[in-house]
């Protein structure tokens, strides 16, 4: 049975960025036989306008049937002003949540030609290969109760944060089967210290390494992981954290790389279906200009070919293109050191020649 690809593209430099993915995945599915059905539909902002609301129900009930959505990024000023309900963010927020997507992994890896552009020192950067594991669907984010009060002497506010046994298992399991896949080393993140949720998350995730006899297992405190990161980051190879470390940890690494263009990220459920998209944002002030770097958006797809599509070997022709692509020499405004670099539209195209000469 075909397997069903949904391209979301969104709004701003998310239409440009996903034309190019589709364009390396229409090659791939071409050149290499496979069965894959490929719809787009239009969501964010896009959507808000043509159907006013950010989120169609077809676009989520198609995003349920998918076995992988392909998502650009949404958002964009014109929206800014809307209820939260119409607002363009509300669309990734919703499919998050009725997918289920509880696993967000994040890479940040560096090419070493271009660590000029990381505000770390090259002997400190160079070889930078890591993979933060962030649960997405629970913690302080979502616990219940929370609100604030207006109508008290002193007034005040309050979240709750709350993981139950079955969400830390999940997510530890995503973490220590990623890191089988990669350099057998996980660093599990949070504040045991001083949060009895941090406690119980250690002792899960602990219990669990002797499933995992094969992965080597730390811990460590939040505030020490965002020094080391920045003091060593190649110490790490997967870090699982919830979704408040994860957030805060996974943007200091993707800053790291200094970046944003080059670096791609997946969600996850627990079929291993998810959706895949680019850290960055819809980019405004570069969107309809051809400039935008589509990289991120290819190698999100690579993703979704390793993790939800089972084709691993097109994942690994693409990530080796991407390799040879910047090996070249080749290089988009935002990574360029001079006047001479390539506009989006280009890059499929490259991508594409280098993946014909392998
Ligand atoms: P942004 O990531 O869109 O842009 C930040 C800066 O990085 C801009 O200068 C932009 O030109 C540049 N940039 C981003 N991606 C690039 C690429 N692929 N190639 C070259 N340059 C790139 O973040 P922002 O400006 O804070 O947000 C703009 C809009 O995007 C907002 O509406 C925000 O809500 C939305 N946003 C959406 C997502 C998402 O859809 N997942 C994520 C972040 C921000």
């Amino acid at each position: 049975m075909s397997k069903k690809v949904l391209v979301l593209p969104g709004d701003g430099i998310g239409q440009e960025v996903t034309a190019s993915a589709v364009e390396v995945l229409d090659f791939i599915t071409d050149e290499y036989n496979l069965d894959f059905s490929v719809a787009s539909m239009s969501v964010g902002g896009t959507a808000f306008n043509k159907y006013g609301t950010p989120i169609p129900n077809e676009v989520l009930n198609a995003a349920k049937d998918a076995d992988a959505i392909l998502f650009g990024a949404v958002g964009g000023t014109e929206w800014d002003h809307l209820d939260w309900k119409d607002r363009p963010e509300n669309a990734l927020l919703t499919l998050r949540k009725e997918l289920n997507l509880f696993a967000n992994l994040r890479p940040a890896f560096l090419f070493n030609e271009l660590s000029e552009a990381s505000p770390l020192k090259k002997e400190i950067i160079n070889n930078l290969d890591i993979l933060i594991v962030r649960e997405l669907t629970g913690g302080i984010y979502f616990g219940e109760p929370r609100g604030i009060v207006s109508n008290k002497e002193p007034n005040y506010a309050f979240n709750t944060m709350i993981y139950n046994e079955e969400e830390i298992r999940r997510i530890a399991k995503v973490a220590f089967e990623s890191a089988q896949k990669r350099n057998k080393k996980l660093c599990s993140v949070e504040k045991a210290n001083v949060l009895e949720v941090s406690k119980f998350w250690r002792s899960i995730v602990t219990e669990m390494s002797s499933d995992y006899p094969d992965v080597e297992l730390s811990h460590q405190l939040a505030d020490n992981t965002a020094m080391q990161l920045v003091l060593n980051p190649n110490q790490f190879d997967v870090i699982v954290s919830s979704n408040l470390f994860g957030d805060i940890l996974s943007d200091i690494a993707a800053t790291l790389t200094g970046s944003i263009g080059m670096l791609p990220s997946a969600s996850l459920d627990s079929s291993f279906k998810g959706m895949f998209e680019p850290c960055h944002g819809s980019a405004p002030d570069i969107a309809g200009k051809n400039l935008a770097n589509p990289l991120a958006m290819i190698s999100s797809l690579s993703m979704a070919l390793r993790y939800s599509l089972n084709e691993i070997d097109m994942s690994d022709k693409i990530d080796n293109a991407i390799k040879k692509f910047i090996q070249a020499g080749n290089r988009t405004m935002d990574i360029a050191t001079d006047e001479d670099y390539l506009m989006t539209s280009d890059v499929a195209k490259k991508i594409i020649e280098i993946i014909k000469d392998e």
